[in-house]
């Protein structure tokens, strides 16, 4: 049979994984021998991805290996034999591992005996019997405890292989999902976690959001780009969303008289931030009404679907189109199919972001509505017990609105809390063992999820976070400012330790003359976002795990005595 394929034809078969990729060639015939059909034009809702798997082929590409296994079984249509083989007890084999993480199961490192589950949680918000639901499902089918992540969503780990499907099935009973919550796929759509209560804001985000997600969750050619994507929504309010970490942030801006558009608020439409690979996203001058984001995101997508690299991982990101291209070419192939020009204005008419408040998240803050409050809970590196969440949800349902909103910096608010209730919720809060207090170090702490269990991390993230608040916090006792401390296991940078005030970024440390290695750190300094975005510098290489505390400490102390005043920033 392989005599009746063209040379095109035969560098696919060699690549693949299956004979299923060889079907798709064939139109679905021919596998069992007999003359081949010619092949055909692919339709449907992958033929976008196949199409471009073929010109990187064609263009003498070899296709990475996780393009091959989407190509072999479409994720999705593998659902249902990963449940049986998961029901069996069989471990996935790498490719199936990658398959289930279309579904939001990740079967991690370093143990590889249990599931972590990733949901999406649009905007981040939640309802108050959704939260304890979680809970519920996790003492259920995995660990007692959750944790919040940097794109304001939950993981919850443990997940024993036979329940994995019953977890996202309880999962759907509460209204949420984790579809596509890894691998090649569009991620957690974030927004402004004050939407809708905060003052200072332009636009409420939660809609925007909530439709972004609705967007892509109902068509299966946005799922299987040729990396992970992430969008995010800004609305101008004072709780920074690092939308300038996302492949596409909308930032609510005010135009004003004169830029050849109608004065009001429109979206700002920034592009390629990318914090593991210290570029952060950068203006486009194109600016959208709130309703046209769906349309231009998709068509943004689809451009990087057409053109991504499919070959090689590590260059996989929408960031290296736009780099090899240029911002102008990329954005003439959008308007090309989108059919319009887009608006775009000079930045001297739009009006300069309202500052941030770096510590927003931590504490009580005075909503928009009189007589509320929203009220921002410190979590240690983003964890939770589940009896700690069921009597946060009754928090939640008893003195606020009902609602929890995580936010990127790994912890959540309360929000709708009236002044009458505000010191029950603080004290309710204590009894927890949790604080809502914004001191020094704790409230900026973020990690990654580290060698626990991520395959990539080169250190203990969240542990050694731990170890370094617990230090500081013994040592540097006049720290008398928040400070944002980001954790990162690897390039990946998912604690995006390039935008910190002080970032660590795992690395393997050589100790004595035999080849050794331990676990330890990069150090950089100075990151910033929002009103202040800066890629952090390095100061330290391979510093061990262990020495790290003490040089934390060293540069809040050199930062204390150096500073003018309160209100110069550690950047
Ligand atoms: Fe894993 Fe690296 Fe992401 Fe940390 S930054 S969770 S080590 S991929």
């Amino acid at each position: 049979m392989a005599g009746d394929f063209n040379a095109e034809q035969k560098r696919y078969l060699e690549g693949f994984a299956s004979g299923i990729a060889a079907a798709r060639l064939t139109g679905g015939l021919a596998l069992g021998g007999g003359a081949a059909a010619a092949p055909s034009e692919p339709t449907g809702p992958d033929a976008i991805h196949i199409k471009a798997q073929d010109k990187t082929v064609k263009d003498g590409g070899k296709l990475c290996d996780q393009e091959k296994w989407k190509r072999a079984e479409n994720p999705f249509d593998g659902h249902n034999r990963l449940i049986r083989e998961a029901a069996a007890g069989t471990q996935p084999k790498p490719e199936d591992n990658f398959r289930w993480r279309y579904h939001g199961l990740f079967w991690l490192a370093p143990n590889k005996t249990h599931y972590m589950c990733r949901m999406r949680i649009p905007n981040g918000i939640l309802q108050h019997w959704q939260f304890a639901g979680v809970a519920d499902l996790a003492d259920a089918h995995g660990g007692p405890y959750t944790h919040v992540t940097t794109r304001a969503n939950l993981q919850v780990r443990e997940i024993t292989p036979e329940h994995g499907q019953a977890f996202l099935d309880g999962l759907t009973d509460l209204g949420l999902t984790a579809r596509g919550a890894g691998a090649d796929n569009i991620r957690n759509v974030t927004g402004s976690p004050t939407a809708g209560i905060d003052a200072q804001e332009l636009i409420d985000t939660r809609p925007l959001a909530k439709s972004w997600h609705n967007w892509i969750l109902n068509d299966r050619s946005l799922y299987g780009l040729p990396r992970k994507f992430n969008v995010a929504f800004d609305g101008g309010g004072v709780m920074p969303v690092l939308e300038e970490t996302n492949d596409i942030g909308f930032q609510a801006v005010e135009v004003v008289e004169g830029a050849g558009v109608e004065p009001g608020v429109w979206m700002r439409l920034v592009l390629g931030g990318i914090s593991g690979h210290r570029d952060l996203a950068r203006d486009t001058g194109i600016v959208l009404k709130p309703e046209d984001c769906n349309l231009v995101a998709d068509a943004i997508i689809r451009v990087f679907i057409e053109n991504g690299d499919r070959t090689n991982r590590a260059k996989a990101r929408m960031k290296y189109v736009l780099d090899a291209w240029g911002f102008d070419k990329y954005l003439a192939a959008v308007e090309e199919k989108l059919g319009r020009k887009l608006d775009r204005v000079a930045p001297e008419h739009v009006a300069p972001r309202k500052p941030t408040d770096r510590f927003s998240h931590v504490g009580v803050h005075r909503q928009a509505q009189d007589g509320l409050n929203w009220v921002g809970v410190v979590l240690p590196v983003g964890k939770m017990t589940t009896d700690q969440m069921r009597e946060l949800a009754r928090i939640s349902s008893e003195c606020g609105d009902g609602q929890i909103r995580l936010t990127v910096w790994q912890n959540f608010i309360f929000s709708g809390v009236p002044d009458a209730k505000v010191a029950e919720v603080e004290s309710r809060v204590a009894a927890l063992g949790l604080t809502t207090k914004a001191a020094g170090i704790r409230s900026g702490l973020v990690a990654c999820t580290g060698s626990n269990g991520c395959k990539f991390a080169a250190a203990d993230t969240k542990g050694d976070a731990i170890l370094i608040a617990d230090h500081v916090e013994r040592t540097v006792s006049d720290l008398d400012v928040p400070v944002n401390v980001h954790l990162t296991g690897c390039h990946h940078s998912c604690a995006q330790h390039y935008i910190g005030d002080i970032g660590l970024i795992g690395a393997k440390v050589p100790v004595g003359e035999d080849g050794d290695m331990v676990a330890g750190y990069d150090i950089v300094v100075g990151g910033g976002f929002a009103e202040n975005p800066k890629i952090g510098t390095e100061i330290w290489k391979a510093v061990k795990a262990e020495d790290c505390p003490g040089r934390v400490e060293a540069l809040l102390k050199t930062y204390i005595a150096l500073r003018t005043s309160k209100d110069e920033s550690f950047q």
